[in-house]
C-alpha cells in the first residue's frame, strides 16, 4: 500500500468520536468475537501494577544510569520529526518546528557502546532526563527493540507506539505500565517476530497466540486488551513484565480472585518474555533492533551533509514532492500494514486510557 501516509491516519484517528469502538473496518474478525462475546475484563487498566508489590510495582524498579550524547542539528530520527511536525488537533500549527527538535543518543551503562534517539519538543513538559530515567525501568533486552522515543506537549498524557516506535504526548511522568505496553508492541512484532512463511509477523497474529486468548482463557486483562491484537499482547506483556521483575504475579492475586481466567495467555507471554524481561538477564544482546538504526535519520539540512553528519543517510524530501509534507510515507520507509494497524489503535488509546488515568478506578 502506498496511499497511506502517517499524516493521514492521524487525520483519520482525529476524526474519530472518542466512543468510536464500534469502528471494526480495522478489526480482525476473532478480536471481534471478544468484544461481541462481550468478554469478562479482569481489571480496569493496569496502571495499579506500577504501585502494586513489594518495592512499589513497576514504577519502583532500579533506575540503571544512562549518558545523553546530542546529535548534531539537521539529522533527525524521521519518526520524531514527524511526530514533532503534527499539526495540534484544530489548528495550523506543529506541534514543534524542527528547530524546536532536540535529539540525543541515549546509552545506558548496561548496554554500552549502544544508544536510542529519544527526541524532545523543547515545550514537552517531559525532559530527556526523565524520558531516559523511566525508560531505563525496562529491561536492556527489552529496551533494545525500541529504535526511538519522542516526546511532545500535550493537555494529559497519552502514548502511543508505531512498532518499535515510541511517542509522549504531555507528562506521562513515571507511569511503568505504559512505557511496557509501548514497549511490548516492540515485542510482540520486532524481539518475537517469526518469519515461518504464514505471513504472520507479530506473535499476536499468530494462531498460538490466539487460541489461548479466545479458546483458553475466559477474561481478558482488561478492556484496553480488546482493542486490536497488537494491544492485546502489549497488555499481558505488561503483566508478563510484573511477574519477572517485581513478584509472582499469580502469587500477588491469590488471595485477591487469582488469575486462573486469563492463565493460558499470561503463560504464554511469561514464558516467552523470560529471556527478556527476567532479572538475570541484566544486559543488551550483541544484536538486536538497535542496529539498523541508521536508516531511521534523516537529513534535514544541505550544512549537516556539507559536516559529515549525514553520511548514509538520506535527505528530506524536498518541498515540492508528494510526500514532502507528510514526510513518512510507506513509500519512502515501508510502513507495515502490521505499523499501520497498531498506529490507529493506539491512536485510540488516547481516549480509552484517559480516564483511567485520571481515575481512581484500579482493578475489579
Ligand atoms: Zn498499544
Amino acid at each position: 500500500m502506498s496511499s497511506f501516509s502517517i499524516k493521514t491516519i492521524l487525520f483519520a484517528a482525529a476524526t474519530l468520536a472518542p466512543f468510536a469502538r464500534a469502528d471494526t473496518q480495522w478489526v480482525d474478525a476473532d478480536m471481534k468475537k471478544l468484544k461481541d462475546e462481550d468478554r469478562h475484563e479482569r481489571f480496569k487498566g493496569l496502571q495499579f501494577l506500577g504501585s502494586r508489590g513489594p518495592h512499589g510495582g513497576l514504577n519502583g524498579l532500579p533506575v540503571v544510569q544512562s549518558f545523553k550524547h546530542p546529535v548534531p542539528s539537521g539529522k533527525i530520527p524521521f519518526r520524531c520529526l514527524d511526530f514533532a511536525k503534527e499539526k495540534v488537533e484544530g489548528t495550523n500549527q506543529p506541534h514543534c518546528n524542527m528547530d524546536q527538535l532536540e535529539v540525543f543518543e541515549v546509552e545506558y551503562t548496561d548496554c554500552p557502546g549502544r544508544s536510542i534517539p529519544i527526541c524532545r519538543c523543547k515545550n514537552a513538559p517531559m525532559t530527556i532526563e526523565k524520558i531516559a530515567e523511566e525508560f531505563s525501568k525496562v529491561s536492556p533486552k527489552a529496551r533494545q527493540w525500541m529504535k526511538s522515543i519522542s516526546a511532545r506537549p500535550g493537555g494529559s498524557c497519552s502514548a502511543s507506539a508505531s512498532g518499535d516506535h515510541m511517542f509522549f504526548n504531555g507528562d506521562c511522568g513515571g507511569d511503568g505500565a505504559v512505557y511496557l505496553h509501548e514497549v511490548g508492541h516492540a515485542l510482540d512484532c520486532a524481539a518475537l517476530k517469526d518469519d515461518n512463511g504464514d505471513g504472520k509477523k507479530c506473535m499476536s497474529d499468530k494462531d498460538l497466540w490466539r487460541q489461548a486468548v479466545i479458546e483458553e482463557d475466559t477474561c481478558v486483562p482488561d478492556n484496553y486488551a480488546k482493542n486490536v491484537w497488537g494491544d492485546n499482547f502489549a497488555q499481558f506483556s505488561v503483566m508478563a513484565a510484573y511477574h519477572h521483575r517485581v513478584q509472582d504475579i499469580y502469587e500477588s492475586f491469590a488471595g485477591d480472585g487469582g488469575l486462573e481466567c486469563l492463565r493460558n495467555g499470561l503463560n504464554l507471554a511469561i514464558e516467552m518474555t523470560r529471556n527478556i524481561f527476567a532479572r538475570e538477564y541484566q544486559t543488551c544482546d550483541e544484536h538486536s533492533g538497535f542496529d539498523d538504526k541508521a536508516k531511521e535519520y534523516v537529513c534535514t539540512t544541505s550544512e549537516a551533509r556539507a559536516q559529515g553528519h549525514c553520511d548514509g543517510i538520506p535527505d528530506l524530501p524536498a518541498p515540492g514532492a508528494d510526500n514532502a509534507e507528510t514526510l513518512v510515507s510507506t513509500e519512502l520507509f515501508g510502513m507495515s500494514q502490521r505499523d499501520l494497524e497498531i498506529f490507529r489503535g493506539d491512536m485510540a488509546h488516547v481516549w480509552e486510557t484517559t480516564p483511567v488515568r485520571k481515575g481512581v478506578a484500579f482493578f475489579a
